[in-house]
């Protein structure tokens, strides 16, 4: 006799995790699958920034929101650590004021709590932040940032004690054939299965995710030792290389000059996607990154070259006691080359939602909120 599920869900990273949120808490018995002992995918190795101010207006940003009000009742609700601190995007060029202005001049109107401050007022808000040649920032109350190194070995747990999910690890789902599946060993059923398995294109529905159009990035990422005790970051930070990544930002009139001066420029930073960000995790380290490379084959060497090339850029704006490097890794998320994320449907009872690219923690309980509501339950 097989076992059974009400939902079983596939992945323990932030995605598989809100799906069982989503389900749990409207009731249903859930089971999630991880393969892992522990989450290693994109979910752990992330910056930990719940970052609305990415989203382009309208649909995407009002679902990073509604996400963004999730994780806060789930962190209060877990004890988990966080930093309801915001973000700054800190710039030095009169072509990323011009970004950085017009942005808070026209996004108000389309939902953003955003204001220009200029060099005084970032000063105010930031003493991370370096004062030679700065010109101002953009100011957003929005960002939150987690720890995803305590969050995601914390979450299991947590929905387990709070809405009775059963996370088993080391469990991977080998097939699905609905309403049956099989997962480490054991036959189960559920009604329906959500595959939240990240980067994996090929060990279920192989057919769906090669039609699905996805890609592969690769992610080098750094974090400074401990900062000393009460230092704090602030907001967490980026700058005029960031505005030309976030799709919000495609809104403004003055972003083409700014690309092009970058690409002239800077055409290493080009050639890598580098744009610098800064969080800070709960041991006083700083998360340092990062770089962008596309392609389904990832390269899983390292390349010196860009991380001096993350550290220089960050060096020019963050102003930090301890710049040491004390970790490096890299991490490997999902991307469609058009949209934010996909929720597929290769069979009636199976769904695939997958690649919410570099916003998936933004995004997760959002979206797992749409799926759920979108199943006949
Ligand atoms: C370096 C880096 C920095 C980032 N920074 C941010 C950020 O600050 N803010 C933000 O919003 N987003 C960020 N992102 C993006 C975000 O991390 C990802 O979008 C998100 O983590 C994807 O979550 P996921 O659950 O889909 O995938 P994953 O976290 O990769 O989880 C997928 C899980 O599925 C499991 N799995 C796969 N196949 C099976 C199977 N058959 N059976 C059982 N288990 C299986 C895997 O073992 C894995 O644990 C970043 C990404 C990276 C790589």
């Amino acid at each position: 006799m097989e076992k059974r599920a009400d939902i079983a869900i596939v992945g323990a990273g932030i995605l598989g995790l809100a799906h069982a949120h989503a389900a749990a808490r409207r009731g249903h018995r859930v089971v999630v699958f991880e393969r892992g002992l522990q989450a290693t995918g994109a979910s752990i190795r992330n910056f930990g920034l719940i970052w609305p101010i990415g989203q382009t207006h309208g649909e995407m940003h009002q679902l990073a929101l509604c996400s963004r009000a999730q994780w806060l009742e789930i962190l209060r609700d877990a004890d988990l650590p966080y930093w309801p601190e915001g973000s700054l995007h800190v710039v030095y060029r009169p072509d990323e004021a011009a970004v950085a202005q017009e942005f808070a001049e026209i996004g108000p109107g389309l939902g953003y709590d955003v204001a220009w401050l200029n060099q005084h007022q970032v000063l105010e808000r930031s003493s991370a932040v370096q004062r030679s040649g700065l010109i101002g920032g953009l100011w957003s109350p929005a960002e939150i940032t987690v720890d995803p190194r305590v969050a995601l070995p914390t979450l299991p747990k947590y929905l387990g004690e709070r809405f009775g999910v059963e996370v088993r690890f080391g469990c991977p789902v080998q097939t699905v054939n609905p309403p049956f599946f099989e997962a480490g060993g054991e036959r189960w059923a559920a009604d329906h299965v959500i595959i939240c398995s990240g980067d994996d294109f090929e060990s279920l529905y192989p057919q769906t995710y090669a039609a699905a159009g996805l890609t592969r990035v690769k992610l080098q990422m750094l974090r400074t030792s401990p900062q000393p005790r009460g230092w704090r970051l602030g907001p967490a930070l980026a700058a005029g290389l960031t505005l030309r990544f976030y799709p919000s930002f495609t809104v403004c009139t003055t972003l083409p000059a700014l690309k092009e001066r970058i690409a002239r420029d800077a055409p290493e930073y080009e050639q890598w996607g580098i744009h610098g960000l800064v969080s800070q995790t709960a041991q006083e380290e700083l998360t340092l990154g990062d770089s962008h490379e596309y392609g389904l084959a990832i390269d899983v060497f390292n390349k010196e070259e860009v991380d001096q090339l993350i550290i220089r850029y960050i060096s020019g704006f963050l102003r930090a006691p301890v710049m040491t490097i004390n970790q490096r890794w890299f991490g490997v998320y999902a991307k469609h080359p058009e949209k934010p994320y996909l929720s597929l449907e290769p069979e009636p009872g199976v769904r695939i939602v997958t690649s919410p690219g570099g916003a998936g923690m933004t995004l997760s309980f959002g979206v797992a909120g749409e799926t759920i509501r979108s199943l006949s339950l």
